[in-house]
């Protein structure tokens, strides 16, 4: 009876907000616990239940899989909005139920930081649980990323549902070989791709067997840490595949993939192996469920700063968010399998939700090609202009400004192709400075 009441108190307090506010965020579910620190136990949720959990393109591939569930014509509920932390997520179960807290859908989706996938699933049933990757993430917020990884190892010892594990990323595979008795455990995995390297060329994690401390050896590197490889000792990283991509073309975003001996091609809005990995989770999950992915994939636009293309009168820009040096990383990779000559505006920030500690930085491969200016911009602006100096570019060709539509100004002042990497704060005042800019 409690918990109705909370649930009622807080619908209405949603729709007051709604009407001052587009995104009520967190704030609903964040009063809602304050009243009933366990309100997430009060919603009735009959169907599958899938969670998405990563460092990097969690929100992207929580959204990949939402659009394919609507576009399979079935009712999904889900926080597309990114708000990941449990408050987030009780406010997203607050605004979808019935005054009963009943959940009226086909699937519950839900993209959930890393460290609250046991704070959440010892509350409400977990189908599926998707893990793309484990990167060196805002240190002084996670704490250590091996931390992180045994909590939710620890949660898994209990845990029998679904795991869609990344095969490729030996912080993530280690999950299934370390949980035996789970029988639901499905890898998925990329072939190859023209860029990938023998030597790692970004800075990684993996470095060593989890389970005997040898070092790991790599046929090939994707990017960063991802990439196929084995221990030579005790053979950790051979598992059977779920689902394999193959034949990628980050150029067409076209790739394959083989299904009871049939070959079904892809063609998508994708530009980078990046979300190509995304992409072929959401396929593993699709597999799982029965459902045709085709068509979502062919007409998904990647959007709200992830990898994301904006047309500035006719100059091509791509957007990316950036987190961590995996996502800088990532970002200039897809800027060096650019030929075409461009510049680079790097915006960033220090603000409580960036991490204070702007030191990760300086594991950003800095190695680029074919970039004739760097703006940067930001609260941090000379932070990151130093940073870049140090990689050894031409000091001449980096501009810095606190004022971040004098940088966007700057960027368009030439022609060519324009490259924006904007950390967790810094994206969404980029991409206004840039619509803006665009209007005018
Ligand atoms: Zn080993």
């Amino acid at each position: 009876m409690y918990n109705c009441i909370v649930l009622i108190i807080s619908k209405i307090l949603s729709g007051f907000i709604r009407i001052f506010k587009k995104n009520s965020g967190n704030i609903i579910g964040k009063i809602a616990m304050k009243l009933s620190p366990n309100i997430i136990k009060y919603f009735k949720i009959d169907c599958p239940v899938i969670a998405v959990t990563a460092t990097n393109g969690k929100t992207t591939t929580n959204n990949v899989i939402s659009y394919i569930i609507k576009n399979n014509g079935k009712k999904v509920v889900s926080n597309t909005e990114g708000n990941n932390m449990e408050t987030g997520i009780v406010t997203k179960l607050i605004k979808s139920s019935s005054l009963s807290g009943k959940i009226n859908a086909d699937f519950v989706t839900l993209e959930v930081d890393e460290s609250y996938v046991p704070k959440v699933f010892k509350k409400i049933r977990l189908d599926t649980l998707i893990v793309l990757d484990f990167f060196r993430d805002q240190l002084d917020r996670n704490g250590e990323e091996e931390s992180l990884i045994l909590k939710i190892n620890e949660f898994l010892k209990d845990y029998n549902g679904n795991l869609i594990l990344n095969n490729d990323d030996p912080n993530v595979a280690r999950l299934g070989k370390a949980n035996p008795e789970n029988k639901n455990v499905y890898y998925f995995s990329v072939d190859k791709y023209e860029f990938a390297t023998k030597k790692e060329k970004e800075v990684g994690e993996g470095k060593f067997c989890p389970f005997c401390k040898t070092r790991l050896e790599y046929e090939y590197y994707q990017y960063s840490h991802i990439g196929k490889f084995k221990c030579p000792k005790c053979d950790y990283g051979e598992n059977d595949i779920f689902l394999k991509v193959k034949n990628v073309n980050v150029k067409e975003g076209t790739f394959e993939v083989e299904n009871n001996q049939e070959t079904i091609n892809y063609k998508t809005l994708a530009n980078s192996i990046y979300t190509i990995y995304n992409y072929a989770a959401t396929l593993a999950f699709s597999k799982l469920y029965n459902l045709n992915a085709q068509n979502a994939l062919a007409t998904f636009k990647l959007d709200n700063g992830r990898c994301e293309e904006i047309d500035v009168a006719g100059c091509k820009t791509l957007v990316n968010l950036a987190k961590n040096p995996t996502g800088a990383n990532v970002s200039l990779r897809i800027l060096n399998e650019d030929s075409d000559e461009k510049d680079l505006l790097f915006v960033l920030n220090d603000n409580i939700a960036d991490g204070f500690d702007v030191s990760w930085i300086w594991d950003i491969n800095f190695n680029i090609q074919n970039v004739n200016r760097i703006i940067t911009s930001g609260k941090r602006a000379y932070d990151i202009a130093i940073r870049i100096k140090a990689s050894g570019f031409d000091k001449e060709k980096i501009e810095a400004y606190l004022d971040l539509n004098e940088a966007v100004k700057a960027l368009y002042k030439t022609e060519g192709k324009k490259y924006v990497i904007a950390n967790y704060t810094a994206l969404q005042p980029t991409r206004k400075a840039i619509f803006d800019y665009k209007k005018e």
